[in-house]
Formats: C-alpha cells, sequence, structure tokens
C-alpha cells in the first residue's frame, strides 16, 4: 500500500453497485465472514418493475438460501410456458426440478429483499455513494467515490450495470452489436376511457402495450421514434410520439409516475476478471430483455462468484479457481446472448424470419424441443466444464429429497457437501469448510458425490483416495 492510501475501512471486497446481482454478492460474501460494503449511487432502491419473472434455477438457488419462503408469498407462480420467443407452447412434462415454474415478481421486490438478506447477514451498504475511480496494487484496490472519499479493499468487483464504470476504467472490452431498436416504457395515468383504448390497441409485431396497473395507472410500453444514448430518461413527449405513430392517438397520457427506456445492444466483456478487480450481472454482458434473463444470469454469476472470491479471501483457494468465475460465467453468458439473439429474429416481421417461427413452432410439439429450449432460458442445462467424465459432473443437481429433510436446506451456508450413499467416505482434514452427510436414503444414481456451494456436481465416485484428489482440486489442502 503506498503512503496516499488510507490506513481505515479496509474491506476484504467492495462492491460498486445494489442491483439484484450486487446484493446477491454481498450476501453470499457474508456467508462466509467477508467483510463487504456496497456502494450505490443511487439514494433510494429502483421503484419501476422491469422484470417478468425469476426463472427455475434463480428460484431453485432462492431455495438453497433458504430464502425462497420470504419471497414466494411476493410473486405469482406460473407455469414455465412460452418463454422462448413467446411461442405459445405448454411448460413441457418432466423438468428434473423440484421447482418447475416461473416466479414473476417485480425487480424493485427483489432488489428490496436481496438487498434485505445481505443486511441481515451484516454487509454494508452505503446509498448515495458512486464509485468514481480506483487503483489496483499487489495487495488490494484504492476506490475513490464521487465525494473524493477513498476507501481500501482487497478486491473490487463491478456489479455497477450495463454502462459499468468499473468496466469502462479497468479498459475491459465489449465488443457486440450496437442497439438497432429502442423501446419505452413507463407508468402513467391516460385521458380515454378504457373502452377506447381497447378498441385502439391494435396487435402489431413491435413490442406495444397499454394496460391498467393499479391505482389508476396506465403500464405502456411503445417503441421509441429512434436510438439514443441513452444517457437520459426519456420525456412524457417521446411517449406521446411513440403512440400516435402506432395507435394513431396519444390516449391523452399524463402524470407518469417513472418513464424509462430500454435497447437491444448485445455485448458481453472480453474479461471477468483484471487483477483484484472482477465483473459480473449486467456489467460484463447486455442483450435484450426477451425470454427475461438479465437479472437471472446476474444472480447466477454472483452465486458463482460469492465463494471464490471468500475462498481467496479466507486464503484456502487453490491457485486458479478464481479465473474459473470467467472460465465458467464467459460461456454461459455467451449462450444467453445467442439465444437472444436467435429469438430478435424470430420476432421480426420479415416473412423469412416469420416462416422460420412457425417451422420452430411446428417442432416445439416435439416434447424434446420444447424441454430443451425451455431448460436453456431456465438455465437448468447449464454443464461446467470439469473436465472428462459422467454426463452429471459440472451439471447442477436438483433438490432432493434426504433422510434428513431437503438437500438444498443443507446448502443454506453455502459450504460445499459431499453426499455419500457408501457411508464409509469421510472429509477429514477439510471438514473446516466441507460437509459430509452419509445417506444410503439419498436417490442418487452413483454412489457418492461432492457438491460446490453452488450445487454444482464437481465429483462423483466412491473411493477415498479420489475424493481427496478432488477435495484438494477445489478447496485446497487438507488442515493436517
Ligand atoms: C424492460 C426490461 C425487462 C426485463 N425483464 C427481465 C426479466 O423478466 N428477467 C430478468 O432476469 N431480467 C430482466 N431484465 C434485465 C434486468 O433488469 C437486468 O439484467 C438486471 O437489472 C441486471 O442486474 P445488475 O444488478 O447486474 O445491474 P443493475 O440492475 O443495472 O444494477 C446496477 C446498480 O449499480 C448502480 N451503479 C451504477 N453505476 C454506479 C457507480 N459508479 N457506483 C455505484 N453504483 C453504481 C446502479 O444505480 C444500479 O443500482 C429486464 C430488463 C428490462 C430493461
Amino acid at each position: 500500500m503506498n503512503s496516499s492510501q488510507p490506513s481505515a475501512d479496509l474491506f476484504d471486497v467492495v462492491i460498486a453497485g445494489c442491483g439484484p446481482t450486487g446484493a446477491m454478492l454481498a450476501a453470499e460474501l457474508r456467508l462466509h465472514d467477508v467483510r463487504v460494503l456496497v456502494v450505490e449511487k443511487d439514494t433510494e432502491p429502483v421503484s419501476f418493475a422491469r422484470i417478468v419473472g425469476l426463472h427455475i434455477r434463480s428460484i431453485e438457488l432462492m431455495a438453497m438460501r433458504g430464502l425462497l419462503d420470504r419471497i414466494l408469498p411476493h410473486g405469482r407462480q406460473r407455469p414455465a410456458a412460452g418463454l422462448f420467443a413467446a411461442i405459445p407452447k405448454p411448460a413441457p412434462e418432466g423438468l428434473d426440478t423440484a421447482h418447475a415454474y416461473l416466479l414473476g415478481i417485480p425487480q424493485p421486490v427483489i432488489v428490496h429483499l436481496l438487498e434485505d438478506h445481505a443486511t441481515r447477514l451484516g454487509a454494508q451498504i452505503r446509498r448515495g455513494r458512486a464509485l468514481a475511480g480506483f487503483e489496483q496494487d499487489d495487495e488490494g484496490v484504492t476506490v475513490t467515490l464521487s465525494g473524493g472519499e477513498q476507501l481500501r479493499a482487497r478486491y473490487l468487483v463491478g456489479c455497477d450495470g450495463a454502462r459499468s464504470t468499473v468496466r469502462k476504467l479497468l479498459g475491459v472490452a465489449f465488443p457486440g452489436e450496437p442497439a438497432r431498436n429502442e423501446t419505452l416504457m413507463g407508468e402513467m395515468k391516460v385521458g380515454v376511457p378504457q373502452e377506447e383504448i381497447a378498441a385502439r390497441v391494435v396487435k402489431t409485431h413491435q413490442p406495444f402495450w397499454l394496460k391498467p396497473s393499479g391505482e389508476g395507472m396506465y403500464s405502456v410500453v411503445v417503441p421509441a421514434a429512434g436510438v439514443t444514448d441513452r444517457s437520459e430518461p426519456p420525456t412524457l413527449d417521446d411517449f406521446r410520439t411513440g403512440l400516435r405513430a402506432i395507435a394513431g392517438t396519444d390516449f391523452g397520457v399524463h402524470s407518469p409516475r417513472w418513464l424509462s427506456r430500454f435497447g437491444d445492444a448485445t455485448r458481453l466483456a472480453d474479461r471477468y476478471r483484471v487483477g483484484r478487480v472482477l465483473l459480473a450481472g449486467d456489467a460484463a454482458h447486455i442483450h435484450p430483455p426477451i425470454g427475461g434473463q438479465g437479472l437471472n444470469l446476474g444472480v447466477q454469476d454472483a452465486v458463482n462468484l460469492g465463494w471464490k472470491l471468500a475462498a481467496q479471501i479466507r486464503g484456502w483457494a487453490p491457485e486458479t479457481l478464481l479465473d474459473t468465475y470467467h472460465s465458467e460465467r464467459h460461456p454461459v453468458a455467451e449462450a444467453v446472448l445467442d439465444n437472444t439473439r436467435a429469438q430478435t429474429e424470430l420476432l421480426s416481421p420479415d416473412p423469412g424470419p416469420q416462416a422460420v417461427r412457425r417451422l420452430l413452432t411446428e417442432l416445439m410439439d416435439i416434447a424434446e424441443v420444447n424441454r430443451h429450449l425451455i431448460e436453456k432460458i431456465t438455465a437448468l442445462d447449464i454443464r461446467y466444464d470439469f473436465g472428462e467424465g459422467p454426463d452429471l459432473l459440472g451439471r447442477r443437481i436438483p433438490d432432493i429429497p434426504l433422510k434428513t429433510g431437503r438437500l438444498y436446506d443443507h446448502l443454506h451456508q453455502a459450504r460445499p457437501l459431499v453426499l455419500d450413499t457408501t457411508t464409509h467416505l469421510t472429509v477429514d482434514g477439510w471438514s473446516d469448510r466441507v460437509d459430509l452427510i452419509p445417506d444410503p436414503t439419498a436417490p442418487l444414481t452413483t454412489p457418492a458425490l461432492l457438491l460446490r456451494p453452488d450445487g454444482h456436481i464437481a465429483w462423483i465416485g466412491d473411493h477415498q483416495q479420489s475424493l481427496n484428489t478432488h477435495l484438494t482440486r477445489w478447496f485446497g489442502n487438507p488442515t493436517h
């Protein structure tokens, strides 16, 4: 540390941004007793509802951390159907999960619940403080906030959204396609009766709706006149122009509660880590909201990164563990970007894409095709590359029943776990960081497996020596 750096306020991790990704990461780190500070530029949490829902894998993660019971009453469960390019097909049968549904829940509610979870676990969250700069050296990162205050941390994570300051200051490239279209979204009152709206709202291929959202307000989504740099929120006049262009009237809209816009840019950061600085969530990847995947992807990044960064800070991480965050999550985001590109094409009104859409609609009557696409959107299809091995290796495990409750109940503290039906294995040497459940009743197709804190299967087998090798690979050297 050089002499200009402050001695006070030393944190293990500073997170820039308290959206869903930053809040989830803060909580994951606190489960491992990491001293974490989240700095958030906005003084108040976001108030506008931009999310359609939590997907199956995110719902599983909430169950895995004991959060689901708190979240479920705030959302509406619906079948996992119609997710791919909004092609109306029933939910596939036989999804291998205890949570085969989507949870419709507004983004502000999710952020509030995750922020509350992180705070209860001991994370500090300072609102109204924007990260303005940082410098990293061999021992840590000095973070400068917009008022000039400096903080010192061992690691910095940019969870600061699509326009990430952290990513820009890091100089990480963000290649992809710029926005071609922009959509306005907001909540406001209308000056005409409901019957007139129903008569004027015509079916178009473009995103457009105007529907009651409660308390006399209407939720409005309408294509924008052009593409802007999106640094400024839209005005009510922008909505009036858009509505007149698509419906021939502006419906007398007035008194907006909030106005926003989003584009269909598709970009992926080249690197998720540069030294002691990492990127997660929208800071690392952006894509159109078709299929409602962005928040889910960010929360899943956080769960992948949390325990690895904690292990690095606690000192037991194997040398390459932190780099597996990029090698595992970058390809997952790449695949999500690709499926949103495909869905965007399928929503085009042009005759070619419409013909492909009709063909795919037919193909989705084949159960396997429907399941394949829904597993893709809901992130059940992820298989990390852990090397040669059976198909289960690298995949997530569903929440199975055990002698002692359900499996996910044993993952609330984000500790790795050996599930052993042979009952002759031990985790001696790692018991400070790895749990063991000997349970001959566990419905497994393998004798034993090693689960990472994110619920992915890191080893399958029944030999102690082989288990020890994999415990060392993932969770470091034994303590004796
Ligand atoms: C219309 C629409 C519908 C969507 N629907 C869905 C859906 O159904 N499902 C889904 O999964 N996703 C959906 N998304 C995507 C989802 O909203 C985003 O992917 C998600 O918000 C990303 O979370 P994040 O925490 O990474 O980033 P953000 O939510 O953008 O949070 C970043 C935070 O960082 C803060 N910040 C920025 N700069 C700084 C700084 N310099 N210092 C400190 N703080 C800073 C910001 O104020 C913000 O609070 C939708 C998006 C849109 C536009």
